[in-house]
Formats: C-alpha cells, sequence, structure tokens
C-alpha cells in the first residue's frame, strides 16, 4: 500500500441533528423549484436566479450576505431555511493529484467523491446514493449494502462542496471542474428524480453552466429509466456492460437478470436516435480469466456493432476482502487490439487515486447497511479464510 502524501484537512461535523427539521434546504432546489418557492413567499420569480447566483456561483451559504435582497427577506429567509451540504469528514490528496473526500449524511452514513484532475480537464466523480441496491459481483460499494438515496441538495451540494475547495487549493475560480461524471456510490437511474434535479442544476448557467456533454451518467442498465432521462435530461451515457453474453453478466451484474443484454442496447439506441448525442459508452472492468478471454472480446466487438459505441476498459480495483484479480496488462492490451481490429473504438481507463482508495469501483464510504449484506459479505469472508486456514496454516 502506498503512503498517503497529504491529508489537507480534517473537518469537524456539525452533529446530524444540528440541522432544523423544518428548515427548507435551499441547496435542493432547481430553478423551477426554486421559482415556484419564491412566488409561494408572494416575491417575485426572478428572486430564484438572484438566491441561485449567490448559492451555487458565489458559494454562498449565510442569508446575510445576500446584499440584493431586501433585509426583511433575508431576515425570513434565514428563519425557515437553510443551506445546507453534506459535512466533510476527510479530504485526502493522492500522489497523482487525485483529491477524495469522504462526506456524512444524516442517517450516520458516509459517502465519497473523488475529483480527478488531468491535463485538458477535472472530473468531479458525485454519488447518487448511500450504497448501493445491485451487488455487482466486483464492487466495492455493493457490498457495503444500500441505506437510503441521496437527496438532490446531498447530490448537488457535493459539486458545491467541491468547487469551492477546489478554487481555494487552485488559487482560482476559473472553472476547475469541467466535467462531471455520475460514477461514484450507488445507482443514479435508481434516484432518477434527484439525480434529475441535480443534473439540471450542474447545467444551469445560474449555478454551475456545465454542457450536457460534460455531465455523464453512468448505469448499470435500468432500461425504463434510459427512456425517461432521454425525455428529461439527455446528458452523456455509459453504461456498465461488463460481459459480453448473458450467462456471465448476469454473474457479475445482476441487474441483467431483469434487464438482459438485447433489451439493454435497444435501449442505448433508443436514447441514441435523433439526438446529437453520438455514442454510448461502454464500461468493461477487466478481470483476470472471468471476463478477458479473446473469445469475450470477439463476442464484445459484435455487440458493439449493433449501437454507435466506444468500449472503455477499467483495470480491476482491488479492495479488501475481494477474491477477483486484476487482468494483466498484456492481457488487457491483447483484448484491446482484438477490439480495435473489428473496428471498436476503445480505450483503457487510467487508474487514478488508488493509494488513497479513489479509484473507480474503490468507494466504499461508510453506510449503515438496511439490507445486511455487508454483514453476510463478512461472513462468507471470514468462512472462505477459516476454510484456506484450516487446508493451508494460518496466512
Ligand atoms: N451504478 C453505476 C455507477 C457506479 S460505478 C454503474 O454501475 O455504472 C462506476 C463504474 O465503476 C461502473 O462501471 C462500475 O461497474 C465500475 N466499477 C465498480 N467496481 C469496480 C472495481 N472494483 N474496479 C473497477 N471498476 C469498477
Amino acid at each position: 500500500m502506498q503512503e498517503k502524501i497529504h491529508q489537507i484537512a480534517v473537518t469537524t461535523q456539525t452533529p446530524v441533528d444540528a440541522s432544523c427539521p423544518s428548515a427548507i434546504n435551499l441547496m435542493g432546489l432547481d430553478r423551477a423549484a426554486m421559482e415556484a418557492f419564491f412566488v409561494d413567499l408572494g416575491e417575485k420569480p426572478f428572486r430564484a436566479t438572484q438566491v441561485l447566483k449567490w448559492i451555487h456561483q458565489l458559494g454562498v451559504n449565510d442569508f446575510s450576505e445576500m446584499t440584493n435582497l431586501s433585509k426583511q427577506l433575508r431576515q425570513s429567509l434565514s428563519e425557515s431555511c437553510e443551506i445546507r451540504v453534506p459535512d466533510i469528514v476527510s479530504d485526502e490528496l493522492s500522489k497523482d493529484g487525485t483529491r477524495k473526500w469522504l462526506l456524512s449524511v444524516p442517517g450516520k452514513s458516509a459517502i465519497e467523491m473523488v475529483f480527478i484532475p488531468e491535463e485538458s480537464r477535472g472530473t468531479l466523480c458525485v454519488s447518487s446514493q448511500v450504497g448501493c441496491t445491485l451487488n455487482c459481483s466486483f464492487c466495492a460499494t455493493g457490498k457495503q449494502g444500500y441505506n437510503r438515496d441521496l437527496t438532490t441538495a446531498e447530490i448537488i451540494g457535493q459539486v458545491w462542496i467541491a468547487k469551492h475547495l477546489l478554487a481555494a487549493q487552485y488559487q482560482t475560480d476559473d472553472r476547475i471542474i469541467s466535467n462531471v461524471v455520475m460514477m461514484g456510490m450507488g445507482e443514479p437511474l435508481l434516484n432518477f428524480e434527484n439525480v434529475v434535479s441535480a443534473m439540471h442544476m450542474m447545467q444551469d448557467d445560474f449555478c454551475f453552466g456545465l454542457s450536457k456533454r460534460r455531465i455523464t451518467l453512468s448505469t448499470a442498465g435500468v432500461v425504463p429509466k434510459i427512456d425517461a432521462l432521454k425525455e428529461s435530461c439527455p446528458v452523456s451515457l455509459a453504461v456498465s456492460l461488463h460481459a459480453p453474453n448473458d450467462e456471465l453478466r448476469n454473474e457479475l451484474v445482476p441487474l441483467n437478470k431483469k434487464y438482459p443484454i438485447a433489451d439493454l442496447l435497444a435501449a442505448c439506441n433508443r436514447y441514441v436516435e435523433d439526438s446529437a448525442r453520438s455514442r454510448i459508452t461502454f464500461e468493461y472492468v477487466m478481470l483476470q480469466g472471468v471476463n478477458d478471454e479473446l473469445a469475450h472480446a470477439h463476442q464484445l466487438a459484435v455487440l458493439m456493432k449493433q449501437v454507435p459505441s466506444k468500449v472503455n476498459l477499467i483495470p480491476f480495483n482491488t479492495f479488501e476482502g475481494i477474491d477477483y484479480t486484476r487482468s494483466s496488462n498484456s492481457r488487457i492490451n491483447r483484448f484491446r487490439d482484438v477490439l480495435h481490429e473489428n473496428g471498436v473504438i476503445v480505450t483503457v481507463r487510467k487508474t487514478r487515486g488508488d493509494d488513497i482508495g479513489a479509484a473507480c469501483g474503490q468507494l466504499a464510504g461508510d453506510v449503515m447497511d438496511r439490507t445486511r449484506r455487508a454483514e453476510k459479505f463478512k461472513q462468507q469472508q471470514n468462512k472462505i479464510y477459516t476454510k484456506f486456514t484450516q487446508k493451508f496454516g494460518k496466512m
């Protein structure tokens, strides 16, 4: 394990019950909701854009600083509303510049968020749920079980926190976050309303002003919601495929039993139909001896001919208690070459931030599990360990 090079800051959190349960959290209101809120108060709708700018562009979370609102309005907002984001539990910087935050949310749980700086862009990876219900066999979040969906405020609040902390780190207000990927903890399409509302705010010129091409939602393949996403917020789409046939995908991504590959690809085709969005990204985690044979690459190439697509091969990132191993570089390259020779656009994802557990699939947060899955996972690992030690002696 490499050493963390730098622990940036650990702020003490506000106790969870410090928030006033009856206060309306304006952090979670997108433009439409904010306008409705001010009209309800008997105010003009343009108050919405004023307040959105204060909150999201200027990072103000104290009503008394909103000087273009009347004193009376500021006073009444501070009595009945709050501007609240998750609390920061830890903040770590990797050797390669990747920065990871652990954020606590009400319900005694924590989620993770990651910023990945690259030469030409800065990508923020945002969580959508506390844990995940899908239980993909190679994913750390899945092993933690599921607690609850994040609210819109908790999703957009991640972008808010990152934007303002990164401005301090990089000493500039320039657009440090150029891209947002909904690829953190959770399945974003199973928290549809809140995720869509947060993505509207990412795009809103009065909030973060990102173009929809610069926002990517990654899904394990919730077919009906792919259609719904096209209607309400057609951002770039990434699909976690990970296997080129149903038999293997049922094992790796159990959601496949509900929405098999043919249905998923049909939904992907509907998503790109009549739209400027040219292709879907298919993510494929490289698991040694599981899904990385040449035959798999050939099968995958056949599937990829059916949809405007590109493939992103993700070297598996390991975590404690998991049996899979990462495919060797030579196997990954061979796999990539077969796809390439068959006319598939393919890239290999560079692993970033693995020294601080910030790489793809390593986000575990701290999930108070309502499904008891985490407990079962631990018990299962203990059983395997006991069997192993009975056979081979203690490690
Ligand atoms: N639920 C969504 C988004 C979360 S995960 C989805 O399934 O797409 C983001 C990506 O990381 C997914 O492609 C996921 O399958 C992948 N991933 C999960 N665990 C991983 C691991 N241990 N190593 C590499 N990639 C992983």
